[in-house]
């Protein structure tokens, strides 16, 4: 029976980052993968996707070279490429199509089952993502049967969808970029629910808006960064991202709705407090702001003070009273997609080492009584800001190198 030192559960980006830490060291390690390497960059975003954080902040050593350091944003393509040559570039170990079932501890080793047998290791890294799961509202039982309705990973372009109108459900960067898209794709009628907002500042102090997310997040310390120059207002790649917003789906004509909260015989009924939600969604993207000021004042974090202008609107006060009711007998509503985003999904990992609320119990990325280690994931969670992107492309290297260091600390 084959032991090795250290399985990585997952073949995205973190997962290959652990691969190439795990080398540097000459552990024996396997990644499992349970459908594809690089499954969600390669086969689970829209063809017209296009990362919401900027060049500069992808941070993969090694294909650091194809990636310009500026402000633009990659699209699928040029990200699947980036991510492909990684993959050759580090050249892990790996088996795919092979999916976990369950984790049980056998003399002091674990013993993974899966759909193609047994794998044993002395470490466990998950490397699974936190977004690998597709989170869509029991709400959607529902629905008439006659709608067709999908969710934002199996959404590739508008040729998928039935003729008539479109309900996106969910406001975030996704279901901007869907609604937007399909809209200008000559969709009739094209309604996007809000169900919240937490709006993070696109851009704050000339810097990119996921940048301090993630820097409130407390994992970016002393990392170098990208401001905004003059000559990015220009420039179409990176201002058509920037106005990837709710007031630019206003303009295309999107209607925009309340929270999507009840489906009655099929009468899909909407929140009416838009008015209210936008208000709150702006005292929260103040809260941050206070935040950063905070912590730049904190840091003695200077940026200079030709801070640029960018563009930013709101909504029109037209929507304040939207429709709360659309009745899908008369409606022509034929499609819903869900943006509502993904949740993690640890059912496999059968070990005790969960909060009751189903998170892991962990310490800095690592469980206290297990050999399981996590990567991919904020180190100190900050609920407040927590960043939706994990630990996203800038820094799940380093996220994988400390997981990989605290491993090798205890073996
Ligand atoms: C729509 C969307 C847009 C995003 N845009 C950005 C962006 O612009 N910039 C950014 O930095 N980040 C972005 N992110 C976050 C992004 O997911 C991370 O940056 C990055 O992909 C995380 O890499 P990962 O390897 O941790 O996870 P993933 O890329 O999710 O890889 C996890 C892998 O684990 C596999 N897996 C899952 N469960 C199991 C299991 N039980 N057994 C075996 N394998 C398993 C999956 O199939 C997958 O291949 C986005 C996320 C989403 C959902």
């Amino acid at each position: 029976m084959k032991i090795y030192q250290t399985i990585v559960v997952g073949g995205g980006p973190s997962g290959i980052s652990c691969a190439y830490h795990l080398k540097q060291h000459n552990i024996d390690y396997l990644i499992i993968e349970k459908k594809k390497m690089l499954q969600t960059w390669r086969h689970e975003r829209w063809d017209s996707f296009t990362l919401v954080t900027p060049n500069w902040m992808t941070n993969l050593p090694g294909v650091n070279h194809l990636i310009p350091y500026d402000n633009e944003f990659m699209t699928k393509k040029e990200i699947e490429h980036v991510l492909l040559e990684y993959m050759s570039y580090v050249s892990p170990n790996y088996v795919e199509d092979t999916f976990i079932e369950s984790v049980e501890k056998e003399n002091g080793i674990y013993c993974l089952n899966t759909n193609n047998g047994k794998y044993y290791a002395e470490h466990i890294i998950v490397a699974s993502g936190m977004f690998n799961q597709p989170f869509v509202p029991t709400l959607s039982e529902r629905i008439p049967k006659e709608i067709n309705q999908i969710h934002s990973r199996d959404y590739f372009n508008p040729s998928q969808l039935e003729e008539g109108n479109t309900l996106v459900v969910g406001a975030g960067r996704s279901g901007v970029q869907i609604a937007l898209e399909i809209k200008n794709a000559g969709c009739e009628e094209v309604f996007l629910s809000v169900g919240g907002l937490t709006p993070l500042p696109v851009v704050y102090k000339n810097i990119n808006g996921v940048y301090w997310l993630n820097k409130l997040s407390g994992y970016h310390e002393g990392k170098a960064y990208l401001p905004y120059k003059p000559e990015d207002l220009d420039n179409e790649n990176i201002i058509g991202k920037i106005n990837q917003s709710l007031y630019h789906c206003q303009i295309a004509g999107v209607e925009i709705l309340g929270r999507f909260i009840n489906c009655i015989d099929g009468k899909l009924e909407f929140s009416a407090d838009l008015d209210k939600m936008m208000a709150d969604g702006k005292s929260y993207q103040k809260s941050l702001e206070d935040k950063i000021n905070h912590l730049m004042k904190k840091e003695s974090f200077e940026i200079g003070d030709n801070e640029l202008v960018f563009d930013f609107k709101d909504l029109s006060s037209q929507i304040l009273s939207p429709l709360t009711i659309i009745d899908a007998n008369s409606s022509h509503l034929k499609n819903i997609i869900w943006c509502t985003g993904f949740k993690a999904n640890y059912e496999w990992l059968t070990l005790d080492i969960f909060n009751s609320d189903g998170t892991p119990y962990l310490k800095d990325g690592v469980s206290t009584h297990e050999n399981v280690y996590f990567c991919g994931m904020e180190l100190v969670p900050d609920k407040n800001t927590k960043s939706s992107f994990g630990v996203g492309l800038f820094a799940l290297y380093e996220s994988a190198k400390r997981a990989v260091e605290v491993m090798l600390s205890r073996m």
